[in-house]
């Protein structure tokens, strides 16, 4: 992988494996990150507290911004709707979006961070996506990334400042068993992330992100310190 140094960047941070491994990742490539959390009313705020803490762990600057989702239409949002329990998402084979999806919510959290980095002056947004172990969401696909990198070229005044914005997604292709050995290797505090949809004091254990994140760990060789 190409090296950057100091290179200012944002870094969407959700208090997750994949956006803390992210962050972690862009820390061992000496770029020079600013942290974005979201506060968007999601049905528990143990995620928000994960990211800050992963923030001041890593020593970044962070900012922690409220936004909110009234229309809801999300079951992460809208605490009247379960969780889906094991869903089967790897034999559906036709397209689907599973109650946890919040409508565009990835299209937002990125137009801020283009909003930042253009402030910022940086050239890169690290995005957490991944389009392998992934609940199907339609705004963590390659395709996606590419045509909203595309969209911020044209729609922000960095191309006036002969500045370009790239959305880069480290762990776009990997496993999240890759992820896990990953963050292994890069030193990521895992006791300090959280991946469950359920804000209880120990991982639900049969969420979609509850069971991704067992499965990576398994496959792995290594054990969560979240389910010890
Ligand atoms: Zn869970």
């Amino acid at each position: 992988m190409q090296v950057m140094k100091n290179k200012k960047c944002v870094v969407l941070l959700s208090g997750g494996l994949d956006s803390t491994t992210t962050l972690f990742y862009v820390l061992s490539q000496k770029y020079n990150p600013t942290c974005l959390i979201f506060d968007y009313g999601q049905r528990h705020k143990k995620e928000i507290y994960s990211a800050k803490k992963i923030a001041q762990y890593a020593k970044c600057k962070y900012y922690v911004v409220k936004i909110s989702f009234p229309w809801k239409g999300s079951s992460l949002l809208d605490t009247r709707l379960p969780i889906p329990k094991h869903t089967d998402f790897k034999k559906n084979t036709e397209p689907y979006l599973p109650s946890t999806y919040v409508p565009a919510r990835n299209i937002i959290f990125l137009s801020y961070a283009v909003s930042l980095a253009e402030v910022l002056s940086a050239e890169y947004i690290f995005y957490g996506a991944n389009q392998i172990d992934f609940s199907g969401y339609p705004d963590c696909r390659l395709e996606f990334i590419k045509s909203f990198q595309k969209m911020a070229n044209i729609g922000t005044g960095l191309k006036l400042k002969n500045k370009k914005i790239k959305i880069v997604a480290p762990l776009i292709n990997f496993s999240k068993d890759q992820i896990v050995t990953l963050a292994v290797k890069l030193k990521v505090p895992l006791e300090l992330t959280w991946s469950c949809y359920q804000g209880k004091r120990k991982p639900c254990g049969v969420c979609d992100a509850c069971r991704l994140r067992a499965n990576g760990f398994k496959k792995a060789g290594i054990k969560d310190p979240l389910t010890k």
